[in-house]
């Protein structure tokens, strides 16, 4: 997994917090998450057996709201891995001006080698040791890498049962049918791809004749090539887990989703060339978009990227130090908690919606999402010009302003 993710956090928060001339003390209380609770979940599988997998939920900071974020499974997930995420949703949350805080959860472990029996039983074990610490008005976890809509409907379900009451507002990204909103399915990726529309509007460009690489063809990754592609980007590599797949003059995307439907994976689609997951970033295209997990661009290979335009639909794809690269180069990164914020923003607009009982249609969500991607990309951009930083140091800006003016109107600091 690379460099400890918490410090990758900890040298943004003290980049970003420079540029605001932030007190020593200020700092101190975002340099901890608020609350990190661990738990260990024995699970009875199916062969009657019991295996113990260990989870984690972090709170970072709460000022502006409940704690909002994704709950993660992953056979690589740590402690500090879980606080990055949650920390990094704090900026993600304020930067959307979402009355939300941070959270994250994780569990260590692969959900591929599970049944679906035993996935539910994890996915219930879970909740039933967290469920005092959430709630619509404490704590909302949501779907992050290797979790769905179903899982999703399972922790609801448990919730509800063990408080005795509907919550429908205590998780998001829920199936329609209980509660789910229209669009959020593929959010993250709309919301990625306004944002990148209005990245290419202030360089006098637009997506017409651009060519782009994807790595990463989950939720996130595959959405985004299919909204590129009907956008007439011609996509020239995606890849998964299992590989990639590369065609010079453009992937035929609805064909690939669908292969990787049936097969589970891009990589054996028929009739293109194959591509490794590290050379997907080094492709000599308009635009990349790293859609998968953290760290992959670093100091060993900033140098080599060729794009112009990085959207991180991953969270925390790009190293500080490939930051600093990127950015002598004249690339315009669009940094995780702006690129992939369509994904909470419209969890935002679900809890809303639960807390109403009353459902908007799929227009009004894409609507509403578009407004709030390209309210929070104007907000960025102008924080660039005003301190002369790159875009991730101006997005930070526009985050701990607010989450610093929640901690002082409420007498923290
Ligand atoms: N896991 C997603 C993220 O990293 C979504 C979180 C949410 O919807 O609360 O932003």
């Amino acid at each position: 997994m690379g460099r400890n993710p918490y410090e990758i956090f900890l040298t943004q928060l003290e980049k970003g917090a420079k540029v605001l001339k932030l007190e020593d003390y200020v700092v101190e209380v975002l340099k901890e998450p608020e609350r990190v609770i661990e738990v260990s979940i024995p699970v009875k599988m199916d062969d009657g057996t019991v295996k113990v997998f260990k989870g984690w939920r972090s709170n970072h900071n709460t000022a502006l709201g409940p704690a909002k974020g994704g709950i993660r499974y992953h056979w690589e997930v740590t402690k500090e891995e879980v606080m990055a995420l949650s920390a990094w949703m704090s900026m993600k949350n304020a930067l959307m001006d979402l009355p939300y805080g941070g959270g994250k959860g994780g569990i260590r472990v692969n959900p591929k080698e599970l049944s679906e029996n035993e996935l539910e039983r994890l996915s219930r074990g879970f909740i039933d040791k967290i469920y005092k610490y959430i709630g619509p008005d404490q704590d909302v976890p949501a779907p992050d890498v290797y979790t769905n809509p179903k899982i999703m409907a399972w922790m609801m379900d448990e919730y509800e049962k063990l408080v005795g009451r509907k919550a429908p507002g205590v998780i998001t990204g829920k199936p329609l049918i209980v509660g789910g909103s229209e669009g959020r399915g593929h959010s993250t990726a709309l919301g990625g791809f306004f944002v990148l529309r209005e990245a290419l509007k202030v360089k006098g460009e637009s997506y017409e004749g651009k060519t782009a690489a994807i790595q990463g063809f989950g939720n996130a990754g595959s959405f985004m090539a299919k909204f590129l592609y009907e956008a007439g980007v011609k996509v020239v590599a995606v890849s998964d887990s299992k590989g990639g797949i590369y065609k010079a003059d453009g992937l035929p995307i609805p064909e690939v989703i669908k292969h990787k439907q049936e097969k589970g994976t891009v990589a054996t689609f028929p009739g293109v060339e194959t591509i490794s997951n590290e050379d997907v970033l080094l492709l000599d295209v308009d635009i990349l978009v790293p859609a998968a997990l953290e760290n992959v661009i670093t100091d060993k290979n900033a140098n080599d990227i060729k794009a112009r335009y990085v959207v991180e639909l991953a969270n925390g794809p790009v190293t500080p130090e490939a930051d600093e690269i990127l950015y002598s180069k004249d690339v315009f990164v669009l940094p995780d908690i702006l690129a992939n914020a369509g994904g909470v923003t419209v969890s935002y607009f679900e809890w809303v919606q639960n807390r109403m009982g009353y459902y908007w249609d799929l227009e009004e969500v894409e609507e509403k999402l578009d407004k709030k991607m390209s309210k929070a990309f104007r907000e960025v951009y102008e924080a660039m010009n005003e301190y002369k930083i790159g875009s991730r140091e101006a997005a930070y800006v526009v985050a701990l302003r607010r989450i610093v003016e929640a901690m002082k109107a409420r007498g923290i600091i």
